[in-house]
């Protein structure tokens, strides 16, 4: 048989072999560093039989399946040790959460286990990692199912598993087996640590019909460096997410008698976003916008003669009535692009009123699942910096150019870090998603990777990723919770001109139909803010932030008074600023500001009362410089100006 390796290159050998020795043939040292395999893919234990022609990934120590490889091992072992310690426990699914860089295994057990026997969960887990190791086995799902007999968790994951792959993993430790498609290593040496963190609940099969389960989280690793690096990693991911950064903000709030995921912009918030929807309007006027407004609800015939009604079923707010008696049918819109149409259609427009720009900051709802409700990244009801863009197809190209340039400079902008550049394209084979029309697809595909090249852009092409009605470019970006989310998106339509009946007349007299181009320019301000939080860790720059400046006078009344009058003297030229008249020490407010991510401190005494100056500190600085007040406001305004 042939194994194709990860380096392309094949070995040949003359029967079936498991991977250990695979691995051994390979090279001695390698099967000692081999904890687990992908062979074709599939995750196999070192003990599995390969004996055909397979591709085979061997997960050393450097592989980057490793970590979570020892952390699924762990969340078995810890299943065992609850299985030795508790009598009729029930073990449920070994998991691993990427994002929490941490493992769970859930299971059933009467009466529940407390929080005061994790230590003795503990000290068993320790006992096994040194001392045992795991045997695995391929089997039938009939063997499968008699082993499991009176455990429904199992058979069901080994009918899963089985389904898959024409047979089912198992692996036993102490006289207890578990089904798991995940990687598993046998020899419990790899894992010197494994600590037992947490005792939650979940639903089997995260289904809120199902049975709740108990579930132990924890982390693993081949040292206590790695896992001291795992957490800092995770302290750094918690410090950065915009939840958090909130607490101490104040830019956002829920209630639950409002609903989730429908944000209230506190007013710290509310200046930050109107900070951003200036800039953005600055620069859709530069780049030839018209701004319209439109009604946040549409009949439920406008979506449905769109194809949103089919396509977006349950993930909007469902119909409601107009008046009482009336059969009139609403919807709150999940979209604008609908309304954009409709006021494209007020007039006849011409070729050359091409390309005809409609923006709007539009409010939008949708029903999105509870369970993926984060914060701002993602909720129910959401202003996006719409536009939709009329293009005849011969201005595809320049006006796709246009709008890179125009979100590229806003992204730059606020220093954005962008994860990857997605080209979405439709896959050929999907007949049944993607509007049939191979002519136009190919144009459009090649007409956007065109571009691209020209703009020497790198990108991911995402095959089956293109939205029904066209292919798009996303600019993703990575979540301080490991999200890869959009922020913004350039999207192009050729279907929804045609379902409205939408034209230009052209050179000819001739009625033709313009090609759409959606596009958001940094999303929602819902995510983009959440983005902005986490990226800068809450340092917002001085022309976002929502205090800009804080003025802590002390000393005499006087004092007071001239901190009140450089107040309105700044105030004049809309600086936001706050006098810190609490009754507490100067070092204190002083940290107080720190904590709050001010830009600027003054702290005004005799002397700079005397000669009308300012004696400020930035932000994370220590220096304390002494200016007029006129050269600070000057240095300031300047700031702002450009936007630092
Ligand atoms: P996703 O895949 O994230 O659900 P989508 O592809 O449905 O988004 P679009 O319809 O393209 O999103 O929406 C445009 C932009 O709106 C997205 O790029 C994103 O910035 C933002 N957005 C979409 N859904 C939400 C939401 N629930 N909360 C906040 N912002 C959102
Ligand atoms: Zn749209």
């Amino acid at each position: 048989m042939k194994i194709k390796l990860l380096d392309g290159s094949i070995k040949e050998f003359d029967q079936a072999m498991n991977v250990k020795s695979i691995a051994e043939a390979i090279a001695i040292s390698l099967k000692k560093a081999t904890a687990a395999a992908k062979v074709n893919g599939r995750y196999v234990s070192v003990d599995y039989i390969v004996g055909k022609d397979s591709t085979l990934e061997l997960i050393t120590n450097k592989h980057e399946d490793f970590y979570k490889t020892l952390n699924y091992t762990a969340a078995f072992v810890t299943g065992v040790a609850i299985s030795e310690l508790f009598k009729d426990v029930k073990l449920a699914k070994v998991l691993y959460k990427e994002d929490e860089l941490e493992y769970g295994i859930t299971f059933e057990v009467e009466p529940r286990i407390g929080l005061e026997e994790m230590q003795n969960i503990q000290n068993r887990v320790n006992q096994i990692i040194k001392n045992d190791s795991i045997i695995s086995r391929e089997m039938e799902l009939k063997e499968a199912e008699e082993l499991f007999n009176d455990n429904e968790y199992q058979k069901h994951l080994a009918k899963e598993m089985f389904k898959t792959y024409g047979e089912v993993s198992v692996y036993t430790l102490n006289g207890v087996s578990i089904v798991s498609k995940h990687p598993i290593v046998l020899n419990l040496k790899n894992i010197k640590v494994a600590e037992v963190q947490q005792l939650t609940g979940e639903y089997w099969l995260n289904d809120s019909d199902n049975i709740m389960l108990q579930k132990i989280h924890g982390m693993a690793a081949e040292s206590i460096e790695t896992l001291t690096a795992k957490k800092d990693i995770l302290e750094d991911r918690r410090s950065r997410d915009h939840r958090i950064i909130n607490k101490t903000l104040k830019i956002f709030g829920f209630d639950h008698l409002v609903g989730p995921g429908l944000p209230l912009w506190m007013p710290n918030g509310t200046i930050i976003k109107e900070q951003i929807k200036n800039f953005i309007k600055e620069k859709e006027w530069e780049y030839d916008y018209i701004n319209v407004t439109t009604p946040v609800i549409g009949t439920v015939e406008l979506y449905k003669k769109s194809g949103h009604w089919d396509h977006y079923g349950e993930d909007m707010f469902q119909p409601f009535n107009g008046g009482s008696g009336s059969d009139e049918q609403f919807i709150l819109r999940p979209m604008n692009c609908p309304h954009h149409v409709a006021v494209y259609k007020q007039e006849q427009r011409s070729y050359r009123d091409l390309p005809l720009r409609i923006a709007e900051h539009a409010l939008q709802h949708r029903y999105e699942s509870s369970g993926s409700l984060t914060g701002l990244e993602r909720v129910r009801a959401m202003e996006l910096t719409d536009s939709h863009i009329f293009v005849r197809p011969d201005q595809v190209e320049a006006e796709f150019k246009s709008i890179y340039k125009m979100i590229n400079e806003v992204l730059q902008t606020f220093n954005i870090q962008i994860d990857y550049l997605s080209l979405s394209l439709r896959d050929p084979e999907d007949k049944v998603k993607y509007y049939q029309d191979d002519k136009m697809w190919d144009e459009a595909e090649a007409a956007l990777e065109k571009v691209l090249k020209d703009l020497k852009i790198d990108y991911k092409k995402c095959i089956g990723e293109a939205a029904f009605y066209g292919p798009k470019l996303d600019i993703q970006i990575k979540t301080a919770q490991n999200h890869e989310i959009t922020v913004s998106t350039i999207q192009l339509d050729f279907l929804l001109p045609k379902k409205f009946d939408v034209t230009y007349v052209d050179q000819n007299q001739e009625f033709k139909a313009p090609i759409m181009i959606h596009r958001g320019v940094i999303g929602t301000y819902e995510r983009f803010i959440a983005t902005l939080l986490e990226q800068t860790k809450g340092v917002l720059p001085l022309w976002l932030a929502p205090n800009q400046v804080e003025i802590i006078p002390v000393g005499s009344e006087e004092n007071i008074e001239y901190a009140q009058k450089i107040r309105k003297y700044l105030k004049k030229d809309f600086v936001r600023t706050h006098v810190d008249l609490r009754d507490e020490r100067l070092s204190y407010k002083i940290r107080d500001a720190q904590t709050s991510k001010i830009p600027y401190q003054l702290v005004i005494g005799d002397q700079e009362r005397k000669d009308d100056s300012v004696t400020y500190r930035q932000y994370g600085s220590e220096q304390q410089t002494t200016v007029k007040l006129e050269e600070f406001k000057n240095m300031i305004l300047d700031l702002i100006c450009n936007k630092k």
